[in-house]
């Protein structure tokens, strides 16, 4: 069987042709995608492929458990992605996506496993919060439920996180940016979407209107208490 890396040699003659005119586009005007997408580096979870992307499309960063670090402890690969994605391309949407059957996640439950990788240790300790939520306030789960429970806690705390770094905070107050919280269903091709309103997650079903974690609408504290008319 052909090794998915020598599919590479192929790219150039059979798939390129057909896409050639995008791909110029691109090259000539530079990217403007509309989206910054953090997903789990899981092998099953696609970001470009559940969204239909296309080249040009969605600003992606991937890694073990989809974590945003909180900008305070942050000076690295993910945080660097979201500042560029909202100050330099403005994208006006960013997506948390994290995954049923999450090995970041289960290794939650295997203390032992971790302790032969103290980098992904370190790592999940950003999601230790949702850890807790779990614990304490899910009774009566098994292990799988108890998972899945994490993995979706876990996608409210990385929104939470989001919302600490400068660059997110302030296009937020100014309405220009809506946050999402996915999860998806590797054995059911599902999306999960978290609603902020209802503090629920939901099947997204196509025809019906998207959940949101946090809509774009202006946000100002203090507009009424510092001189400043509505708008
Ligand atoms: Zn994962």
């Amino acid at each position: 069987m052909e090794h998915v890396l020598e599919r590479a040699t192929r790219f150039r003659g059979q798939v390129f042709p057909a896409q050639s005119a995008l791909y110029e586009r691109l090259a000539s005007d530079g990217q403007s995608p509309k989206a910054l997408m953090i997903s789990c580096a899981d092998s099953r979870v696609v970001p470009e492929l559940i969204t239909q992307a296309a080249p040009g499309d969605l600003f992606v960063c991937r890694n073990a458990g989809n974590i945003v670090p909180p900008f305070s402890q942050a000076n690295g690969g993910v945080s660097s992605a979201v500042e560029y994605a909202v100050v330099a391309l403005g994208v006006r949407d960013i997506v948390v996506c994290g995954h049923s059957d999450c090995g970041a996640m289960k290794a939650f439950s295997q203390p032992e496993a971790l302790q032969r990788m103290p980098n992904v240790a370190a790592w999940l300790r950003h999601a230790q919060a949702a850890h807790s939520v779990v614990c304490s306030a899910y009774h009566g789960l098994d292990k799988k439920a108890e998972t899945r429970a994490l993995s979706l806690e876990n996608v409210v705390v990385q929104i939470n996180h989001l919302r600490t770094h400068p660059s997110v905070a302030s296009a937020i107050a100014q309405g220009d940016l809506t946050l999402h919280g996915w999860f998806f269903e590797i054995e059911t091709g599902h999306i999960l979407a978290f609603n902020g309103e209802t503090e629920q997650f939901e099947l997204v079903v196509e025809g019906r209107s998207l959940p949101v974690a946090l809509s774009p609408n202006r946000r100002l504290a203090a507009r009424d208490f510092v001189g400043m008319a509505a708008e």
